[in-house]
């Protein structure tokens, strides 16, 4: 009845910032709780948009931080974007590389020819993020792109985080290469479905569920690919952010961290247009109700974990009803989650 959740999924697709690791450091409760889930049962696997650094770096890094990982654990955007064009082209075919070289033995992985200039006449191109890549480089992959390969960038990011703040990401490189041939990549990342199904695939899951933290690109994407999707609180969404999502973008299972992957998950129920989910209950008539044993709360700035469960999915309910967003913005104040309440 109240078994665990991970209990539920043979593998688990974690994203990695705000998920393991944030910078330098791990996320509170990360390491400790995926190693418990890994001792229970589960296989993991960490899924990144990052196709610059090699899947053996990756893992070294979180390895270093307590949480197990090899490179056969780690799926890059460069390794989906180089399946996806390998179940394109054929076998040998010529691909003109802009990126790093992590991106080029990915290419080589799936059997492929890699090329430097658009003169080998390549019949696709794959870009992903590299910090080497200038206008000549850009430029060889738009004569290619004109010529008519097939256009494919591991992610569509527009910025990338470092130190000094947001940086230009492979979406924008891909953004000045498609306004000068007027062609738009495919895209190997999330929030695209590809990922999360060949990461499934590659990993031989049955019962699949993704983790993390970023509501447009791993929860947009997981349900894309119909995976049910841990949501955490530990990275770029807040939890307003999260009771105020598009349906697209709506996570299976709504925690603080990592600990929740080892503890039961309660079921949500809907009686009529409330929520109901344990001894809390939550429902919209023009304002937001939410009662606990009973006894009906004023929205607190701090809701326990089942409260913020059954505010989500009483919203969800609502703007399902057509309750427009902003309106049920206005009555939802900014809020933390916290376990002592
Ligand atoms: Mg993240």
């Amino acid at each position: 009845m109240s078994e665990n959740l991970v209990a539920r999924f043979d593998v688990g697709l974690f994203d990695l910032d705000g998920v393991c690791y944030l910078g330098p450091n791990p996320v509170i409760h990360a390491p400790e709780n995926i190693r418990e889930a890994i001792g229970a049962g589960m296989r993991q696997a960490y899924v990144t948009n990052n196709a610059g650094r090699t899947p053996a770096a990756m893992a070294a890094q979180l390895d270093s931080l307590g949480i197990p990982a090899t490179a056969a654990n780690v799926i890059s955007s460069g390794q989906v974007g180089a399946r996806m064009l390998a179940q394109r082209i054929p076998p040998g075919s010529k691909v003109l590389v802009l990126g790093t070289d992590a991106l080029r033995a990915d290419v080589q992985r799936e059997g492929l020819l890699v090329v430097e200039s658009s003169d080998d006449e390549p019949v696709a191109v794959i870009q992903g993020f590299s910090p080497e890549i200038d206008w000549l480089r850009m430029s060889e992959a738009a004569l290619a792109i004109r010529a008519g390969a097939l256009y494919l960038a591991t992610n569509l990011d527009s910025t990338i985080p470092r130190d000094r703040g947001l940086m230009i990401g492979n979406g924008s490189i891909a953004a000045a290469i498609s306004n000068s041939t007027g062609v738009i990549p495919l895209s190997a990342g999330k929030p695209e479905p590809e990922i999360f199904e060949i990461a499934a695939r590659m990993m031989k899951a049955e019962r699949p569920f993704a983790i993390g933290d970023n509501l447009d690109t791993d929860i947009q994407g997981a349900v894309a690919a119909k995976m049910p999707v841990l949501h955490v609180l530990t990275g770029l969404a807040t939890a307003r952010d999260v009771v105020l999502a598009p349906a697209i973008q709506r996570p299976t299972f709504l925690a603080d961290d990592l600990r929740s992957l080892n503890e039961p998950y309660p079921e949500i129920n809907h009686d009529g247009h409330t929520v109901v989910v344990e001894d809390t209950r939550a429902w919209w008539d023009g304002t937001m109700h939410v009662e606990k044993k009973g006894e009906e709360l004023r929205l607190p700035n701090v809701l326990g974990m089942n409260v913020y469960r059954a505010l989500a999915h009483a919203a969800w309910e609502a703007a399902d009803r057509g309750v427009p967003l902003e309106t049920l913005g206005e009555a939802i104040p900014e809020f933390n989650v916290s376990r002592e309440v």
